[in-house]
């Protein structure tokens, strides 16, 4: 895939450290050439992000927290200064209470109901608004998503029901930037060992079940998930747009599996 991305130029929000869903998309689209910016959380975060970033050649690599309107405005400022334009966006960002990541969806509070969809939901749409003034004739935008959105999971609660409002919301704004050859999708992934991930509640016996249970019989990883994004931010994809891919190992055709369904 090496020279896929050369010549472009895309933000990549999300990262924390090395186990990211993030980082699987930065490698791989460093290696198919991309030139990548990136945003970090907060000055511990930004720590383990700065290293990360420099080892795939990138020296832009800016705080952001979606909650604040101005630290959003003066990345895209940055990016406008020193870019000029963009090819493409990764929205790796979610976020809820962990405390209401375990135990029974209707308990939610409303202020945990509201901070999730704001950083988990509207701050796609937020970076979208931003980032729209600058991207060039054929850019994409990326976003990801979980099967919790679909079908109701133990634990993932209302981050379930904000991620069901992320993948809508996807599909509106490819409506909005289409006529503009901008393509906005997401990425459904398997669940993976990360920093987010830790606070859902029961986490392993999920990853367990979908190793036991997806077609594939394993879990992904986040360079499974990086490959499937290079496609959707690439040219490969150039008629794709509004869709919600799945990187699951296949978890999600499954209805039920056969209790003597072979292993091998
Ligand atoms: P992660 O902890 O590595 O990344 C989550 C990122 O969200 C972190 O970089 C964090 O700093 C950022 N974030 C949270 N609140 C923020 C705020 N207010 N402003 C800016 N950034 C903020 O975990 P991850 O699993 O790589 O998560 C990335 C995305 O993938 C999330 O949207 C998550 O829901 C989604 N996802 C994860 C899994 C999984 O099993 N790990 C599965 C499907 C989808």
């Amino acid at each position: 895939m090496s020279g896929l991305m050369t010549g472009k130029r895309g933000l990549i929000m999300g990262l924390a450290n090395d186990k990211s869903i993030a980082w699987g998309v930065a490698r791989a689209l460093h290696e198919a050439g991309a030139e990548m910016a990136f945003t970090y959380q907060g000055d511990a975060l930004g720590k383990r992000v700065k290293p990360l970033a420099e080892s795939l050649g990138s020296n832009i690599v800016l705080p952001c927290d979606v909650t604040d309107a101005a630290s959003m405005d003066a990345v895209f400022s940055e990016l406008k200064d020193t870019w000029g334009s963009l090819d493409f966006v990764v929205h790796a960002i979610g976020f809820s209470d962990k405390n209401e990541l375990r135990g029974r969806y209707v308990d939610t509070s409303p202020d945990n109901f509201r901070m999730s969809m704001d950083i988990s939901v509207y701050s796609f749409t937020a970076i979208m608004q931003r980032a729209e003034k600058m991207m060039n004739d054929g850019a994409a935008a990326l976003t990801l998503t979980y099967y919790g959105a679909e079908k109701v999971m133990p634990h993932y609660n209302v981050m379930g029901v904000a991620k069901a409002a992320l993948e809508a919301s996807v599909k509106y704004m490819a409506m909005d930037l289409g006529p503009k050859n901008i393509r906005v999708n997401a990425l459904s992934a398997g669940p993976i060992k990360t920093l987010a991930a830790s606070g859902i509640g029961d986490f392993r016996y999920i990853l367990k079940w979908n190793e036991l249970n997806s077609p594939l019989r394993r879990n992904v990883t986040t360079m499974d998930v990086g490959k499937s994004a290079l496609y959707l931010l690439s040219d490969l994809s150039s008629g794709v747009t509004g869709e919600n891919h799945h990187v699951d190992s296949g978890y999600h055709v499954v209805g039920m599996k056969a209790e003597d369904a072979p292993d091998i």
